[in-house]
């Protein structure tokens, strides 16, 4: 913390304004992490990348580093908590989902139909009164139990339009953080609820098999059922997709990138990466291309990827 410009940013790590929170988070047993101030994950450090990049074999969770690893990074302890704030002091606070906090988040997104679809939920009793988030976007977090067997992340195709659940394998971004794009932070509903079990049909629709059918809406569903052989080097195109990113002019830009971001939604409708995992390459091309950092950017990708009906 010598660099005067960071001081004058931010105050000193004691007072950092996601501090109190982290801690009140991992005081519940929620394991925390910070994610960059865009929500991508921090950059590996040095050694971390070289295995990443040399295919060495490198348990993420074993690995001590500090931020290293996105949600394998996070952490209970109070002194490892303050070690990140001080690291990655302009981040975003998240949380880790999953058996390893013991939270199922049901992430509802009003911008893709996730209201109608909440509400079909609960007309069938599927998502009781719970503690929630109200994010920076305008949507909502659910918050409940993990039911203690797995549960799969997912990306609108098993409760219907606009609704994603943050399960094992995931994260969220947690209050007060704001919204790297609105700027608004994400609230605690005061509504002095608690975190309630997943109704037993919510837990059974969380772990549907997906490739038959979506459970809710399957008319208003943005992921058609597509081939999982339909992309056959889903590798190769995402190598093709950031290669056109770096050779891409500087006019060219962001036409440039909303065609890649198209390509990489189809890589994620036919089920091969995660839209945050696709998300993730397509900035860090841009990163690694020498693009500056511009609202422009997120943007493109997200139009990109709901002109493949692909939620982000
Ligand atoms: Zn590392
Ligand atoms: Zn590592």
């Amino acid at each position: 913390m010598s660099s005067t410009t960071l001081r004058a940013e931010r105050p000193p790590a004691a007072a950092h304004p996601l501090s109190a929170a982290a801690l009140r988070y991992a005081a519940n047993g929620w394991p925390v992490f910070m994610l960059g101030r865009s929500k991508r994950p921090v950059a590996l450090c040095p050694p971390c990348e070289t295995a990443r990049k040399t295919k060495t074999p490198h348990d993420p969770q074993a690995c001590p580093c500090l931020t290293c690893h996105g949600f394998y990074a996070a952490t209970t302890d109070p002194h490892r908590i303050a070690a990140m704030l001080t690291a990655v002091p302009r981040g975003l606070l998240a949380i880790r989902t999953g058996a390893a906090s013991g939270l199922v988040i049901i992430d509802v997104d009003p911008r893709h139909d996730g209201a109608a679809s909440l509400r079909a939920l609960m007309d069938r009793g599927l998502t009781p009164p719970t503690r929630y988030v109200r994010t920076g976007s305008g949507g909502l977090h659910l918050y409940y139990r993990h039911p203690g067997h797995p549960v799969p992340c997912d990306e609108g195709r098993r409760l219907g339009s606009g609704i994603d659940v943050k399960a094992d394998g995931g994260y969220v971004l947690a209050p007060p953080s704001p919204h790297p794009d609105t700027g608004r932070p994400y609230l605690w509903a005061d509504d002095g609820a608690q975190i309630r079990d997943m109704a037993p049909a919510l837990v059974a629709a969380c772990v549907a098999e997906v490739r038959r059918r979506a459970p809710v809406r399957p008319a208003g569903n943005p992921l058609p059922p597509r081939s999982g052989g339909a992309i056959s080097h889903p590798d190769r195109l995402m190598s093709a997709l950031v290669a056109r990113i770096s050779a891409a002019p500087e006019g060219r830009r962001r036409v440039t990138l909303y065609g890649c971001a198209r390509g990489a939604a189809l890589i994620v409708a036919a089920g091969h990466l995660t839209s945050t995992d696709a998300y993730d390459a397509l900035v860090s091309a841009c990163d690694a291309a020498g693009w500056p950092w511009a609202k422009s950017t997120p943007n493109a990708i997200r139009d990109g990827f709901a002109a493949e009906g692909v939620t982000l």
